[in-house]
């Protein structure tokens, strides 16, 4: 067994998100006879961005923020990801962040880079007016460590298209005035009027779904008749949720930062989500009762989409697990404990930096749009994400039947490859 596997066999223990990263690049590495010296370039992020930076409150006080930005590299193209407010955001999480990141555009087969970012805040503890002035102070922070042809941020946990649009407008403010038409595409996800694209927003759940699709197919699976869980009713937790419906599948429990409710008669997603919007979370919603987190985890149903946070699938849930995929709309929901339980347990999963690709590949093609000066149909934007993501799919589900290895595994060897080859092409200078 190599170094990589038997240090995730041993005793569990709590490691970082980083840490758990490293451990399954190193597995899928180890298994692949990854070039060593690539591995050495691959194993470290490229540059690490910490800014510090004062904001004036509503009151009339001055509070100090902190910033993050990680590029964990930039082979395939400009450095690439969203921007994250949260208070559990730290240099460890933006590291590990951004170098999924990296594995996601490679296995999308875009060309782009990994990076991500964020500010350590509870973003619901601030006035809107106070947090635009958050997210410009920190635009102007970073200044040109972001650029459209360099690193293009998005929106990730707690942002979105309007904190995208400050972050555009911030940006062109600091460029010489006859360069600002050529710079829209500093950064993706923004509000349609202002540069957006038409599925945008809808396109990490939508590659979530097209995924989902796709297994069904290989399993000869009725969508129809499935039952699903949603962890997180935010951005992806709620669009794929909202995509699944038309299927005929139902959803019966969803689990987020306020509670937990079921339904086994079945929730409506869209009513669900208006809910949220108006309330702030899944608390109290009608036509539902509340549970508590571990009857939701252990909630018998076909599917679990996870799309909070990371570390919710570990050795102490996993083995709850009632369903039989786990759709990964999260960055990072399973630890490497619990990808064991998961493949000892025979419970598939479609790993996060194939599953939630959907939103980095339509923010590329925002990005192109805005370069070209075009604006695509949705038609054209879903049909568009389809032909990248289901490839991928089928590449990662190809992958691991050669290696007889694990998903997550398999889409790291997709990844790696693509990175390899590249490097090996082009030498490492001087
Ligand atoms: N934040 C999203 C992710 O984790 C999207 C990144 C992007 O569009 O750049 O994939």
């Amino acid at each position: 067994m190599a170094k990589a596997e038997r240090e995730i066999n041993a005793k569990p223990r709590k490691r970082s998100v980083y840490e758990s990263v490293k451990l399954q690049f190193e597995k899928a590495a180890d298994l692949m006879n990854f070039d060593p010296n690539i591995r050495k370039i691959l194993s470290q992020t490229q540059n690490e961005i910490i800014v510090h930076f004062p904001v004036k409150m509503d009151n009339g006080k001055i509070e100090m923020f902190t910033g993050y930005r990680v590029q964990h590299n930039n082979v395939l193209g400009p450095y690439k990801g969203g921007l994250r407010f949260h208070p559990d955001v730290d240099i460890d999480e933006v590291r590990a962040l951004a170098t999924w990141m990296t594995w996601k555009s490679a296995i999308a087969d875009i060309p782009f880079g990994g990076a991500k970012g964020g500010i350590q805040i509870d973003p619901s503890k601030y006035s809107i007016a106070e947090l635009e002035r958050i997210s410009r102070r920190f635009a102007f922070a970073l200044g040109n460590n972001i650029g459209p042809e360099y690193d293009i941020p998005a929106p990730d946990v707690n942002t979105n298209a309007q904190i995208m649009a400050w972050i555009l407008d911030t940006y062109l403010s600091m460029v010489p005035a006859n360069e600002r038409q050529r710079c829209i595409h500093v950064v993706t996800g923004k509000p349609i009027e202002s540069g957006g694209s038409l599925g945008r927003e809808k396109a990490t759940g939508q590659g979530v779904v097209y995924c989902i699709e796709e297994w069904a197919k290989d399993k000869n699976f009725d969508l129809s008749k499935a039952t699903y869980i949603v962890q997180g009713f935010g951005n992806v937790g709620s669009w794929a949720a909202k995509l699944l419906k038309p299927k005929g599948s139902k959803l019966i429990a969803v689990h987020d930062v306020t509670g937990a409710i079921m339904n086994e008669n079945g929730i409506d997603p869209d009513d669900l989500a208006a809910y949220v919007k108006k309330n702030g979370g899944v608390k109290g919603y009608h036509n539902s009762k509340p549970i508590d987190f571990e009857t939701f985890i252990a909630m018998n149903a076909d599917i679990f989409i996870p799309a909070a946070l990371e570390n919710q699938i570990t050795d102490e849930t996993a083995p709850l697990l009632n369903v039989k995929l786990v759709a990964e709309g999260a960055n990072g929901p399973t630890t490497p404990e619990g990808d064991i339980i998961l493949n000892k347990r025979g419970i598939d999963f479609i790993p996060d930096i194939l599953c939630n690709a959907g939103g980095v590949i339509v923010s590329y093609f925002e990005w192109l749009q805005n370069k070209r000066s075009e604006y695509w149909e949705l038609e054209e934007v879903d049909c568009k994400l389809r032909k990248k993501i289901v490839p991928a799919y089928k590449k990662v589900r190809d992958t691991a039947r050669e290696f007889n290895t694990d998903w997550r595994t398999a889409a790291y060897i997709v990844a790696l490859r693509r990175l390899e080859k590249v490097y090996q092409e082009r030498g490492i200078f001087p």
